[in-house]
């Protein structure tokens, strides 16, 4: 007879595996379909430190972040990459299964669903003993550069398209990567949906549609809410009010709207956009960015960032242009 277990969650991405970590800590019987279970991660994750549960593995941190719209701006957060290595391991009490079986809860962390607007990339790799992250630099038009340290003397540049729908093809992210500097060996390819529906019953991560519509992230969430999640059932609790609470599908249905917004901006409007978002306090950009459960920050940002906004742009975040 199948084992019942408290919890199996189903994908081992960096969402799931945070889960059974989190649940096999809070001892409960745990878990993860994990059809590759030797395949670690190469997607580079990056996160604000200030999002992250404690403990959380670090492989570089940045005290300088910067980003780059009509000026520059230094952002005052610590701006993290994730140490993926430890970001896969899991305790030995974890089962890893390569079949789902009986549990009294399963996840589905399976990954996003398909979505129609997306955000793609193209990174290399390069020598650079720079320990700075540029969040973001507009100053070339309708796609962005994010650099990031990797430590030991290199660093990641990405040419990124935050959001268009289709995503824009990596071929011509790759194209203008290529003109701005010589790539190296290492390829990093992103392409993942900002809009995909959440997938039906319980599920956790981008799956669940963790992924901030207006920014593309979600590891950190997933991190985060985790041990909530685990904590929950161990008190007896059914985890679906952790993973949306009604805040929390509040402040996602503002921050689509900041997606719609942002698809209908030219590379100029774009620009400008980031020029008064970076503007922004400090906490009404974190609170845009990075809280969930934030809807009086989040919507104050975005009124905050209406009111200051030209004509032509407030038209646009309107849909009425
Ligand atoms: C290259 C890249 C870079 C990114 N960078 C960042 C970043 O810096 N910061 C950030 O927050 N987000 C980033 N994202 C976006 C997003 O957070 C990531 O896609 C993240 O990996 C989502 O984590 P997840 O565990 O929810 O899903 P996934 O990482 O997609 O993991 C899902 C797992 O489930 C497995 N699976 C699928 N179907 C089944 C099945 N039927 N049975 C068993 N297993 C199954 C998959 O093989 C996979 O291992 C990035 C995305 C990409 C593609």
């Amino acid at each position: 007879m199948d084992l019942v277990y408290d919890v199996l969650v189903i994908g081992g991405g960096p969402a799931g595996r945070a889960l059974a970590r989190a649940c096999a800590h809070a001892g409960l019987d745990t878990a993860i379909v994990d059809r590759h279970p030797h395949r670690g991660y190469t997607a580079t994750y990056g996160a604000w430190a200030d999002e992250l549960p404690a403990g959380t593995p670090i492989k570089t941190e940045s005290t300088t972040v910067r980003a780059y719209a009509r000026e520059e701006h230094l952002i005052p957060r610590t701006y993290v990459v994730l140490d993926n290595a430890r970001l896969h391991e899991l305790p030995p009490q974890v089962q890893v299964l390569n079949a789902p079986t009986e549990a009294r809860y399963t996840f589905n962390a399976t990954g996003a669903r398909k979505g129609r607007a997306e955000q793609t990339a193209v990174g290399t790799v390069v020598e650079s003993d720079s320990t700075e992250t540029t969040l973001m630099d507009w100053r070339n038009g309708d796609t962005f550069l994010y650099t990031v340290p990797l430590g030991d003397n290199r660093i990641l540049v990405e040419e990124t398209c935050l959001a268009r729908r289709p995503g824009m093809p990596l071929s011509e992210l790759r194209r203008r990567l290529h003109a701005r500097l010589e790539p190296s060996g290492r390829e990093e390819r992103v392409r993942f949906p900002l809009d995909a529906p959440r997938a039906k019953g319980l599920a956790f991560g981008a799956s669940a549609g963790f992924i901030h519509p207006a920014t593309g992230y979600s590891v950190a969430t997933s991190l985060a809410l985790a041990p909530k999640v685990a904590q929950a059932i161990q008190a007896g609790e059914h985890p679906k009010h952790v993973i949306w609470s009604k805040r929390a599908r509040a402040v996602h249905a503002l921050r689509q709207f900041g997606l719609e917004a942002l698809l209908r901006m030219d590379a100029d409007e774009t620009r400008d956009f980031f020029e008064l978002f970076f503007q922004l306090p400090a906490e009404l950009q974190r609170a845009y960015l990075s809280d969930r459960e934030d809807v009086t920050g989040t919507a104050a940002a975005m009124a905050k960032l209406f009111r200051a906004a030209p004509w032509r742009l407030r038209a646009k975040m309107m849909n009425t242009w």
